[in-house]
């Protein structure tokens, strides 16, 4: 490895220092100098490419996966010389956000060097499609400061000295924590992810270990919209069908800027080519908003009463599912639970004598057939229960225009049973009570029957195939205190934001921290207190950054 750098060979150049000089890199040895590529002894010859429609009419094209074994082509960085390489085009994926995005990395033949990723037209997601950051992962394979082997800290914690160490010390000095932390006690191990880039493969790992020792960051992130979702049928994300939908309901911005962000706005946009209308909440003109046929710049907060005005709508009009909601929704249950007293219908804002007599003949009503409950009786309840979420009040509470709400409740009541919604994730975290968002927001989906249909929205496993591994671990019986604490039964994932103050509060210590592609100084809001606990040798004995580039919480780890 040269001890110059990519930095001081460029400036070199750029300033007219030297000649640029090429450095000699090994085959396989990404990240040591400049990739080298050799010629190949063949031409590219002429064949049918791969192509890829978009819907506005443009064409991309790909090599054909019958030649991924075995690809020439011309070497664009070198025209107008003509220099022919050879390649293998290996599918792989981005890791760059959570959308993973299928790539071809286009690795020399002779040097096993990667010359260039480019999208992946087999991938069912992305399909050849990419975002910036898909291709920039060269930059991440060849960036001169990328962690190359594992480093051991040799001075104070923070202070930035390090010395290299085989992987077979690492492992054996890091085991040998686990083991003593392991033979003490079953909450002594963390690992604490940011993005897992895997199906659960770590979870056994972690189950294996026989402590209770999986954090994640979901609760600063996506839980509460998690909870709407699992409070509805067991799955926690939503899976719209944008591309086949009428309309398309987002809230936040989150489709067109951040998770899932490539493979779901081009179905958004596919959606709207075909005629789709795409309403977006949000409060601020994000690129999603801007390409919306409503915007409804709600006030942080008011969400779920929009959402519930819209459904309110549908219920007082006779123009939801009846049939779908009768088929798949517990009404009886519902029912029994008005008799019952457990659910309860308020005589809420309108407080008038005919919703208190209308309510009263209800659970009378309701009394009176309780043997052969009717959906009929059901309608009624629920043209009770939501009367107050009328539109005027929700135009009101979230400051949007009522005749936009209300083109927007047309839309929506004309789906035809083709609705596709997501809320990723602003609304449902960032606002108290945030959790009834996704709920309310898939209320719509049931009332019109947009449920597993095509154009509608499924749940996210509904339609993914997770390979199940032969042979798992015990689920684990241990408990840590520290990631669910007692006094927090209904937490829906771990307290991981809260861990520092945790520590801070003496409620325990942690013997051997993983983190994983997850730099929590940065993520979260009090990044100070999560510096003061990297720092305490006492709270956090050992911690061990699992990452290929540095980032602030590595600074401050025992092994990278
Ligand atoms: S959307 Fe962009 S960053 Fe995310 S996986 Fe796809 S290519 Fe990578």
């Amino acid at each position: 490895m040269s001890n110059e750098s990519r930095i001081d060979r460029l400036l070199s150049t750029m300033l007219g220092w030297a000649e640029p000089k090429r450095a000699a890199a090994a085959p396989g040895e990404a990240g040591f100098g400049l990739p080298a590529f050799a010629a190949s002894d063949r031409v590219p010859e002429s064949v049918p490419m791969t192509v890829v429609e978009h819907p506005d009419g443009r064409m991309s094209q790909y090599p054909p996966a019958d030649r991924w074994d075995d690809w020439v082509e011309w070497d664009g960085k070198r025209w107008p010389e003509r220099v022919a390489r050879r390649y293998m085009l290996i599918p792989t994926v981005c890791f760059n956000c959570e959308s993973a995005c299928g790539l071809l990395a286009y690795v020399d033949r002779e040097t096993l060097e990667v010359k260039k990723f480019e999208g992946n037209p087999a991938h069912p997601g992305s399909r050849g499609r990419n975002c910036a950051k898909g291709p920039a992962t060269h930059n991440q394979t060849y960036d001169p400061e990328r962690i190359l082997y594992p480093l051991k800290r040799v001075g104070e914690r923070g202070a930035g000295k390090w010395k290299r160490v085989t992987w077979e010390e690492a492992l054996t000095d890091i085991a040998a924590k686990m083991r003593a932390s392991r033979e003490q006690r079953r909450d002594g191990i963390m690992y604490h992810v940011g993005r897992p880039g895997e199906d659960g493969y770590t979870n056994r790992c972690i189950g294996a270990w026989g402590v209770d020792g999986h954090n994640s960051h979901t609760n600063i992130c996506s839980a509460s919209a998690r909870l709407g979702y699992s409070l509805w049928g067991g799955f926690d994300r939503p899976s719209p069908d944008h591309a086949n939908a009428r309309v398309i309901l987002l809230i936040s911005s989150h489709l067109e800027t951040g998770h899932y962000f490539n493979p779901h706005a081009q179905r958004i946009i596919e959606g709207k080519m075909a005629g789709a209308k795409i309403i977006t909440m949000d409060p601020r003109l994000s690129n999603t908003a801007s390409m919306s046929d409503a915007w409804l710049p709600t006030w942080p907060g008011s969400e779920t009463t929009v959402l519930l005005a819209f459904a309110n709508y549908l219920i007082q009009q006779d123009r939801y599912d009846k049939e779908f909601v009768r088929k798949w929704v517990n009404w009886e249950e519902t029912l029994k639970a008005i008799v019952d007293g457990q659910l309860l219908i308020a005589n809420g804002q309108r407080g008038d004598a005919g919703a208190a007599s209308a309510i009263s003949n209800l659970q009378s009503s309701i009394s009176n057939s309780a043997s052969a409950l009717s959906f009929d009786l059901f309608d009624q309840a629920l043209k009770l229960l939501y009367a107050d979420f009328t539109l005027e009040r929700a135009a009101a509470e979230a400051q949007v225009p009522v005749e936009r709400l209300r083109e927007c409740a047309e839309w929506i009541a004309n789906c035809d049973g083709k609705l596709a919604t997501h809320v990723w994730r602003a609304a449902s975290i960032g606002n108290l009570g945030g959790w009834q968002v996704a709920r309310a927001l898939f209320f719509l989906n049931v009332l019109t029957g947009s449920v597993g249909t095509p154009g509608g929205t499924s749940g996210n496993e509904w339609n993914k195939f997770v390979p199940k591994p032969y042979k798992s671990p015990p689920a684990v019986d241990a408990w840590n205190e520290l990631q669910l604490p007692h006094e927090y039964p209904l937490a829906h994932y771990e307290l991981s934001f809260l861990l520092p103050h945790f520590l801070e509060e003496g409620r325990g210590t942690i013997d051997v921290y993983f983190t994983r592609v997850y730099n929590p100084m940065w993520i979260n809001p009090d990044g100070f207190v999560w510096l003061k606990a990297l720092r305490d040798e006492e709270k956090i004995k050992c911690h061990v950054a699992l990452t290929p580039t540095w980032n602030e919480s590595a600074w401050f780890a025992d092994y990278v």
